[in-house]
């Protein structure tokens, strides 16, 4: 008998049909003899159809209240499992994140986890009645309702699951695990049976949806068995591995990418020490995520700045620019929202040469023009025009022949 966490990832209830079958799948589990803790996200659209509510009413809604809003998703969907449990004649209970007692930082709409009390649940488990925790949100010090960041409920499984030293995470989601590609940009992506903490947390961060990259560095720190697998099909799914001497890397294990982001350039600003601080200081103030930053050479005593920040932060940040390009005599601020990165990742590339000209050689081939460029030891991102995004993802994936097993 094994103890589970389960997650259900909002397409996977995003129907009365959906919530029957997941309710089924948590039955069929019990049946079998094993303890599980569900963990879900709210339906499919409801996180996205509040925000929306929020931002309708006001330009900048406050953070807090944002996070009371936001959350309630999480609650209908906890209801709604647990009658559905509860019909097919299995205990069940919803749990709010603080009648759990999750507890995390004060920091709004992206919260982190400092503990989890597993108290009300191990009572739960030990009466019969199978948890059904709300994801995504928590409770501060002062008792006030957070979020962790938009999809954060696996964030919450993995933490919940570590709490309880279940014996594995289980992320049910809309696809068959963990691929080499969005297989929605990707038709013929391929699902693989395993892959390192290391490349799946890069590959969270760097845009794939499939897991929140919080979730990935809590099961890496703890040592939680993790696995993505769908929610409706049967198959193994990927499981997240701790990268073994003995095992044979792949160079590339996937192409991650993000739509969503923002490239801001202050040119002709001043080629002397503590430019950068001057431009950046006002934006992590604000407090807004940079992504990459490029200096040129200067030339005559004066250079260009460019930086990436998400496509929701881009008004804001040129808003906050325009006093310091003006205190900087900067030439000119300009910007483009239509970008998106795409970044190639794998640990292999620690011990092989040629993987960058390979991407470059790739996107030259198509005639697809770099803005920016960044890399580290296990991957390389460049920023494309958004337009030529899926054309990029496609033309890397075949290049490194990710569609081949073991290719
Ligand atoms: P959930 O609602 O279950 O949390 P998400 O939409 O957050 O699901 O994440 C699953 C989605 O992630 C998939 O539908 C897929 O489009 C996307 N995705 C992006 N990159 C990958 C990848 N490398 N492998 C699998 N899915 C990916
Ligand atoms: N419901 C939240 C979101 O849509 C959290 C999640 O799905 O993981 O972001
Ligand atoms: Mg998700």
């Amino acid at each position: 008998m094994a103890l589970v966490v389960q997650k259900y990832g909002g397409t996977s209830v995003g129907s009365v049909e959906k919530i029957r079958a997941v309710a089924k799948r948590v039955a069929d589990a019990r049946d079998a003899g094993h303890k599980v803790i569900v963990v879900l996200s709210a339906m499919a659209g409801e996180t996205d159809r509040l925000q929306d509510l929020g931002s309708a009413v006001s330009a900048r809604p406050a953070a807090e209240e944002m996070d009371v809003l936001l959350a309630s998703g999480e609650q209908a969907s906890i209801a709604l499992l647990a009658i559905a449990l509860k019909d097919l004649g299995h205990p069940s209970r919803s749990y709010l994140a603080h009648q759990v007692g999750i507890r995390t930082d004060a920091d709004h709409q992206r919260a982190r986890i400092e503990r989890i009390d597993t108290s009300a649940l191990r009572e739960s488990l030990a009466a019969g009645v199978t948890p059904v925790v709300a994801g995504f949100q928590g409770i501060d010090g002062s008792g006030r309702l957070t979020t962790l960041g938009r999809g954060g409920s696996d964030t919450t499984a993995v933490a919940v699951a570590a709490a309880v030293e279940a014996d594995e995470c289980q992320i049910c989601t809309d696809v068959d695990g963990v691929c080499t590609a969005d297989p929605r940009i990707v038709a013929d992506a391929r699902r693989l049976d395993h892959i390192t903490f290391e490349e799946m947390f890069e590959l969270a961060s760097l845009g794939s949806r499939v897991l929140h990259p919080r979730s990935v560095e809590f099961a890496g720190k703890y040592a939680v068995p993790l696995r993505v697998l769908s929610s409706f099909a049967t198959g193994g799914g990927t499981l997240i591995t701790v990268e073994s001497e003995s095992m044979e890397q792949p160079i590339v294990s996937g192409i991650a990418h993000a739509r969503d982001e923002a490239k801001i350039t202050m040119s002709g600003v001043p080629d002397v020490p503590g430019v950068a601080s001057k431009i950046l200081g006002p934006v992590g103030r604000a407090p807004i995520e940079v992504d990459m930053i490029v200096q040129n050479t200067g030339a005559d005593g004066l250079t260009d700045f460019t930086f990436t920040v998400k496509r929701g932060d881009y008004a804001r940040t040129l808003e906050l620019l325009q006093p310091v390009g003006g205190e900087l005599g900067a030439r000119s601020i300009s910007g483009d929202d239509q970008i998106a990165k795409v970044s190639v990742v794998g640990v292999g590339m620690r011990s092989h040469a040629g993987v960058a000209m390979r991407v470059f050689d790739t996107l030259a081939a198509e005639n697809i023009n770099i803005q920016m460029i960044s890399t580290s030891e296990i991957k390389i991102s460049v920023v494309v025009a958004e337009r030529y995004m899926e054309l990029a993802v496609r033309a890397l994936h075949g290049a490194f022949e990710l569609s081949e097993p073991n290719g």
